[in-house]
């Protein structure tokens, strides 16, 4: 078998891709534990801006837009993403 084909391979049953959950909550799935607890603390206190948090989690590459933390920040509400 190829290397490519082995690489392909290797991506079933390990993707938390899933229409419903956004980016926001598999960055979290991607962190330790204490991690997602500190981030999901953050996201949880709207004093702190969206843009910070997400600046942060750049410069640890973790790619999330101040709007996208902004829209699961508004799960609840209606108007943002689909996570519990
Ligand atoms: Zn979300």
């Amino acid at each position: 078998m190829s290397n490519f084909i082995d690489d392909l391979d290797s991506l079933i049953g390990k993707s938390f891709v899933s229409p419903n959950k956004c980016k926001v909550w598999l960055i979290m799935h991607k962190l330790q534990p204490d991690e997602a607890a500190k981030l999901n603390e953050l996201i949880n206190n709207t004093s702190v801006s969206a843009n910070s948090i997400s600046k942060i989690l750049y410069q640890n590459k973790h790619f999330l837009s101040g709007a996208i933390v902004s829209r699961h920040r508004r799960r609840s509400s209606g108007t943002g993403c689909a996570c519990p």
